[in-house]
């Protein structure tokens, strides 16, 4: 009889937008090429320098609709004027095979995880949480993606958003690049809950 494989960890990395959630993965991946990043679908247009299938699925609202009613997503959520979701089948594939996961996805979204019957309770929740809110806005507005309307809808949601730190299992600040994903990679390699990496 084979071994059985044990299940895969689910992490989960959240935190308001223009925080530095991608700056920070995009090392994070360097440092940690076994986990495996969810692409997500959305349905807002592509940024400059974006790939579909790579940074996400882009799709259209009707094709969104169709992936909720179907019970293809694991979680979705409308933040700022589009919609966000975790495709499911991959993450539970995944981690059947006993791989760890990481999804980056918002808070709204993070919450839902947490419910998710079987996934919820052992998923490992992580918020990235800005040195201060007027760095967090020069960051925003810093970026250069976003039009104005776009970055004052992300502004009202990051400071909901921001007040959500407390449900997460941990917290890391983002104040130096390096020094947050090496905050995460510690955290994805093992350490206590409640902990807060400066
Ligand atoms: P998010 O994915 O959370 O929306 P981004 O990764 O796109 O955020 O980062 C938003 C902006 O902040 C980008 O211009 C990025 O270069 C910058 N940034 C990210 N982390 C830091 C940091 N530690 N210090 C200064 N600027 C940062
Ligand atoms: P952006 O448009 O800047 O790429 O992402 C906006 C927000 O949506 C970010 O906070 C990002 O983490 C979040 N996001 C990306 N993918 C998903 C997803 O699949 N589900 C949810 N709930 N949020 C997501």
């Amino acid at each position: 009889m084979p071994e059985p494989v044990s299940q895969g960890r689910l992490f989960v990395l959240s935190g308001p937008s223009g925080v530095g959630k991608s700056t920070v993965l995009a090392q994070v991946r360097s440092l940690l090429p076994d986990l495996w990043y969810s692409v997500s679908a959305t349905t807002r247009a592509m940024r400059p320098g974006e790939v579909d299938g790579e940074n996400y699925h882009f799709v259209t609202e009707e094709r969104f609709r169709h992936l909720i009613s179907t019970g293809r997503l694991l979680e979705h959520a409308h933040f700022a004027g589009n919609w966000y979701g975790t495709p499911r089948d991959p993450v539970e594939e995944r981690l059947a095979a006993g791989e760890d996961v990481l999804l980056e996805i918002e808070v709204q979204g993070a919450r839902q995880v947490r419910q998710a019957p079987g996934l919820g309770p052992d998923a490992v929740l992580i918020f990235l949480a800005p040195p201060s809110v007027d760095e967090l806005i020069r960051r925003l507005v810093g970026r250069g993606t976003e039009d104005r309307a776009t970055i004052e809808a992300r502004l009202a949601a990051a400071r909901n958003e921001l007040a959500a730190e407390p449900e997460f299992d941990h917290t890391v600040v983002n104040t130096n690049v390096g020094a947050a994903a090496a905050g995460l990679v510690q955290l994805v390699t093992g350490s206590r809950p409640g902990s807060r990496v400066p």
